[in-house]
């Protein structure tokens, strides 16, 4: 027999087929609940979310999808929307916690809208499951503050191994300097010689001492392994501009990149991202204040290394600094520590890599680094 429609009921199966392909396409979940607070349609999506089944959550009361106090609460506002029409939530939206089954709980956005049907009131939530947003940029903060502690213990072995180079040759010097002078004072006046024979043995006592400090502060540094694993250069360069994205570094420059599939290195991942970070850095640095300000950062395959390259079109490097770029404290800022490219230097080389700088053709600079690239097992680049 055919089933014949007129127009009207043939609206109504079309609205209802659209609805159902609705809540079963949408990716946020879909619950519709009464003036009471029952559930009557919970979508396949909020299957997934809760981890009820429609089956088991239809009817009951929506308080069963959040945790204390709230569960508690929920009944509570109802009424009080009911009798006072105070919104707090519904054609806002926020976001809040979510329960799941198991009783496990997670951050969502809720977005809630009121309708009428036959007179009663219906309420239609839509949820957002906020997990994986919060994940990532939980992920973030913990890789800038990680980001933060190796800048730091870096910056100051870098410098801790300046420092035992630059005041040992000094320290030398006062060492047998004084011992000169305690040769002369040995045959002048006996008492005053005396005084200043035991003054200036405590003084080369104490240069000595500072001398072993810097010495084992120096043995120390040296010691500091990297621990370096398979990184994937797209990934690692993407996190390192997503750091700088996320403390505000970019203001109002471009930022171009060019990153082919150029595989992987074996490389400590937090070190050279702090490198990467540095050279962008400078770069945006070296751009401030001009009208057109552009970092573009590549990534290409060179033999069996893989070449990082950050450019940028500002001022271009000093002609006095070419030959003391890497050298450390060696500075053009009025705030620069001058420590920056020293330490870049360090860890590229200690990857095996090289780091080196060039004038930019259109004007600025670009820094170049290379590191080894790990071969692909098995040598099928499709697998
Ligand atoms: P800092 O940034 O503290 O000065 P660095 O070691 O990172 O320390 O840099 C040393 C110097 O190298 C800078 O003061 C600057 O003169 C020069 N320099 C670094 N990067 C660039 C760049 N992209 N363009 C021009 N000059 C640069």
């Amino acid at each position: 027999m055919v089933d014949k429609l007129g127009p009207a009921q043939d609206s109504l199966r079309a609205r209802e087929a659209w609805l159902r392909c609705i809540l079963e396409t949408v990716a946020d979940a879909i619950i519709v609940i009464d003036g009471t607070g029952a559930i009557q349609s919970f979508s396949p999506a909020a299957e997934r979310q809760f981890g009820y089944a429609q089956s088991e959550a239809l009817g009951r009361n929506i308080s069963i999808l959040m945790p204390p106090p709230y569960s508690e609460q929920h009944d509570k506002y109802m009424h009080r929307y009911h009798s006072t029409g105070e919104r707090r939530i519904i054609g806002i939206g926020r976001e809040v916690l979510g329960r799941r089954k198991d009783g496990s709980i997670f951050p969502m956005y809720l977005s809630v809208g009121e309708g009428h049907l036959d007179g009663a009131r219906l309420y239609v939530g839509i949820i957002h499951d906020l997990t994986g947003q919060q994940a990532t940029e939980r992920r973030l903060r913990e890789l800038q503050e990680e980001l933060l502690q190796v800048s730091r213990m870096s910056g100051m072995g870098q410098m801790a191994s300046s420092l035992a180079h630059e005041l040992n040759q000094p320290l030398t010097a006062i060492t047998s300097l004084l011992q000169a002078a305690r040769r002369m004072l040995a045959s002048a006046d006996p008492s005053a010689a005396g005084r200043a024979r035991d003054t200036v043995e405590k003084a080369s006592q104490q240069v000595l001492r500072a001398g072993e400090i810097i010495r084992r502060l120096r043995e120390f540094t040296a010691r500091g392994e990297i621990e370096k694993s398979v990184v994937a250069v797209d990934q690692m360069i993407d996190e390192a501009v997503a750091l700088a994205r996320a403390s505000n570094r970019f203001g109002q420059a471009q930022v171009h990149m060019d990153v082919g599939s150029v595989g992987a290195v074996l490389a400590d991942k937090i070190q050279i991202q702090q490198v990467l970070l540095n050279l962008i850095r400078n770069a945006l640095e070296s751009m401030e204040g001009l009208a057109r300000q552009v970092l573009t950062i590549r990534a290409a395959l060179k033999d069996d290394l893989v070449e990082i390259a950050v450019e940028d079109i500002g001022h271009g490097i000093a002609p006095e600094m070419k030959a003391r770029l890497f050298e450390p404290f060696i500075t053009t800022k009025d705030r620069g520590m001058g420590v920056g490219l020293a330490i870049c230097r360090t860890i590229v080389e200690s990857h095996g890599g090289r780091l080196i700088a060039d004038d930019n053709p259109g004007g600025g600079a670009i820094f170049r680094l290379t590191l080894p690239r790990v071969a692909e097992e098995g040598g099928d680049d499709h697998a």
